[in-house]
């Protein structure tokens, strides 16, 4: 039987597990190798903030997703893949694979930010557990809090702070820094950025324009024009990159730090490996994709399709399509008060109730199905 390993149990990792179950692939050998013995269902994790959410509700144990798809779990972080010798080095031992698919996501990036360990993260559930902790044991004296970073994480932060706020009958400043002028710099849709700052502002957010980061401190960030904000909690919303074992895939090529791959998804110049998910620089026909949990998902099934056709001694051919391409951003973001904003293209968007009740479906009732239920 061949062997497939299978870096990363996030959203792409387990899904091409899901993909190849569901086509009744039996005849390969699955090794799923995961940093963390959880899936995490990071998407709705902001909500952990305010306790509309609990952390419990969005991990699935790996160890039992396994004995229910019969694949085996490592849990290890991979230190590095050689493409030429086909094997996966882990801190103790190594594997060696017919089939590989790296799927390891990306990382929070501080863009060498000075003082950067002194900023609670935004990007595990864990980091969201810890900010709730931190902004219940602030001074209840009007604190400030700074968050560097008002891309849709950054927003999603800001209001469930807010909702949070609100709920304990507490006040804070809370201040969202932005290098660029406006809002939402992955997404271009101008209506999407009005909604999102009326929306917020109306929450008691205030928007600092224009100027980056420059450093952290215990107390307080400066800006990038020598400027301070007071900041009794600093939270990192800055941007992502890979995760750090792209840089240690021997025989693959980096685009922006990501790694290349073909429109089968096939690292670029190999036949029996492939990286998707965050990890991956997938740009097909013009269009690249988006670094999101949908996009990761389809990704997962192009590759699953392709394996099948391996295992039976075909090549694969099945070409991938962009279904979330940068230029076309397609997202339901939360603004708190049970309200998201809809943003379809670059110029449809749409805030309100019913636009947060699909997010809902989808965040959790749509990503938590692909599971057996507990
Ligand atoms: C707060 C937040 C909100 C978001 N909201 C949305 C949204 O509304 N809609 C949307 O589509 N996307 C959203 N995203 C983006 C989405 O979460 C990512 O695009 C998605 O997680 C990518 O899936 P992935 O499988 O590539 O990576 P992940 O889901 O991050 O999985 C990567 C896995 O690899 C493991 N790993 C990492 N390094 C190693 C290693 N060296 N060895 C072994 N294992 C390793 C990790 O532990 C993890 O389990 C959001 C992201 C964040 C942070």
């Amino acid at each position: 039987m061949k062997q497939l390993i299978i870096i990363g149990g996030g959203y792409a990792g387990t899904e091409v597990i899901r993909q190849l179950v569901l086509r009744g692939v039996n005849n390969i050998q699955v090794e799923l190798i995961s940093a963390s013995p959880f899936f995490e269902n990071t998407i709705a994790g902001t909500e952990v903030i305010s306790e509309k959410l609990r952390s419990e509700n969005l991990r699935y144990d790996l160890k039992l997703l396994s004995s229910y798809w019969g694949f085996n779990l490592t849990v290890a972080r991979v230190k590095e893949v050689d493409l030429d010798e086909k094997t996966v080095k882990l801190e103790n031992g190594q594997r060696s694979y017919d089939i590989l698919v790296v799927a390891s996501g990306s990382a929070p990036n501080f863009y060498n930010i000075k003082g950067a360990g002194l900023a609670a993260t935004s990007y595990r559930l864990s980091d969201f557990e810890l900010i709730n902790s931190r902004l219940k044991q602030l001074a209840s004296d009007h604190p400030s809090i700074v968050i560097a970073g008002a891309g849709y994480v950054g927003l999603e932060v800001a209001a469930e702070i807010t909702d949070l706020l609100a709920s304990l009958d507490r006040r804070a400043r809370v201040t969202v820094v932005e290098k660029m002028q406006h809002v939402l710099p992955g997404f271009g849709n101008e209506p999407a950025r009005r909604m999102a700052v009326e929306a917020l502002a109306s929450k008691g957010v205030v928007f600092s324009m224009g100027k980056g980061v420059m450093q952290i401190s215990e107390n307080s960030v400066m800006l990038e024009d020598g400027s301070r904000l007071e900041s009794d909690l600093t939270i990192w919303s800055g941007g992502v990159k890979a995760s750090d074992l792209a840089s240690n895939i021997r025989g693959a090529s980096l685009r922006n730090g990501y790694v290349e791959v073909d429109q089968r998804l096939l690292i670029k110049g190999r036949n029996n490996a492939f990286a998707i998910g965050d990890l991956a620089y997938v740009s097909i026909n013009g269009n690249v994709a988006q670094k999101m949990a949908a996009e990761a998902l389809g990704q997962a099934a192009t590759v699953a399709r392709n394996i099948a056709s391996m295992v039976n001694g075909e090549a694969p051919k099945t070409v991938h399509k962009i279904d979330y391409p940068v230029d076309f951003p397609k997202v339901l973001l939360s603004v708190g008060g049970g309200k998201a904003i809809l943003i379809f293209g670059p110029q449809y968007a749409s805030i309100g109730n019913v636009e947060y009740f699909l997010k809902r479906r989808i965040d959790i009732d749509e990503m938590v199905s692909r599971f057996p239920s507990l």
